[in-house]
């Protein structure tokens, strides 16, 4: 496969939402879409539908971010697959939300492996390639709640307001090597994150936007794409947020 291959791809949690979203704005002839998920109902068919039919080769795996192991076994496969890595967006995240006094600890720690831990392990694998290549683009997927906070959602807040502090101290490491690394803080975006939410709960929050609507998934994708282009090789190191004016 390595011949015909001219860009690797590498989205976490691509198997819906604003992942999803993510590969198919990606997608292009001689473009590998490595993509992966960790539950068995959603595998991913309609996101490698929506690649291929752009041209692209995707390549859904199931891939727990949280585990070690299976991030090594991942990476591993997409080297020996393609020889690169051009862009890791780090976009896999769940919530466990409940008000402060009622959080388990293990809906903390689950919160925390998989949206701060889980992009650090797929981080660090992916900058081994980065750096050999000598460019690369890293795209790290927080949220308005990491930023201005939000009620019942500490576990969360905490865990995307750590990833970027890291979007933050990796962009200065990287940076000799010609990686940038960046974070999109998306708002309210039509996924099943926020479906899951009370239909009176949505309304509220949709009332409070400036721009009057909920986000979709193809606002943050083609944010991502843009920061993986030439275009913006010298920006690194921030936040950008895209939220139709909820957090100014
Ligand atoms: P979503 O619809 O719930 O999709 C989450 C994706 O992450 C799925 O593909 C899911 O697949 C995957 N995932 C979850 N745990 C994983 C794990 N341990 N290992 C690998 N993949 C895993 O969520 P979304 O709304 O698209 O959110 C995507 C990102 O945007 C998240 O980081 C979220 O925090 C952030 N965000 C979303 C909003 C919003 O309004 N929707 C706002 C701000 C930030 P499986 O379930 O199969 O594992």
């Amino acid at each position: 496969m390595t011949s015909d291959i001219k860009r690797t791809i590498v989205v976490t949690g691509g198997s819906r939402g604003i992942g999803r979203a993510i590969c198919a704005a990606f997608a292009s002839p001689n473009t590998c879409i490595y993509f992966n998920f960790s539950s068995s109902q959603a595998t991913g068919e309609e996101t490698a539908a929506q690649v291929s039919a752009a041209g692209g080769i995707p390549r859904p795996l199931r891939v727990n971010v949280a585990s070690e192991k299976e991030v090594l076994d991942f990476f591993k496969t997409i080297v020996d697959e393609t020889g690169r890595i051009d862009v890791l967006v780090n976009n896999a995240g769940i919530t466990r939300d409940n008000l402060l006094l009622r959080i388990k600890d293990k809906d903390w720690d689950d919160v925390l492996e998989v949206n701060l831990k889980g992009a650090f392990h797929c981080t660090r694998e992916a900058a081994k390639t980065m750096v050999r290549q000598r460019s690369g683009r890293i795209i790290n997927i927080t949220s308005i709640a990491g930023v201005a906070g939000n009620p019942g959602q500490a576990n969360y807040a905490a865990s995307k307001a750590g990833l970027i502090g890291f979007t933050k101290a990796v962009a200065r490491e990287l940076s000799s090597r010609n990686i940038t690394v960046n974070a999109i803080a998306p708002g309210f975006i039509e996924t099943g994150m926020t479906l899951k939410l009370p239909e009176k709960t949505r309304a509220g929050i949709i009332s409070q936007i400036p721009l009057g609507r909920a986000g979709a998934p193809e606002d943050v994708a083609n944010l991502a794409v843009f920061l993986a282009s030439e275009a913006a090789g010298y920006i690194t190191g921030q936040v950008i947020h895209v939220n139709g004016g909820m957090y100014i």
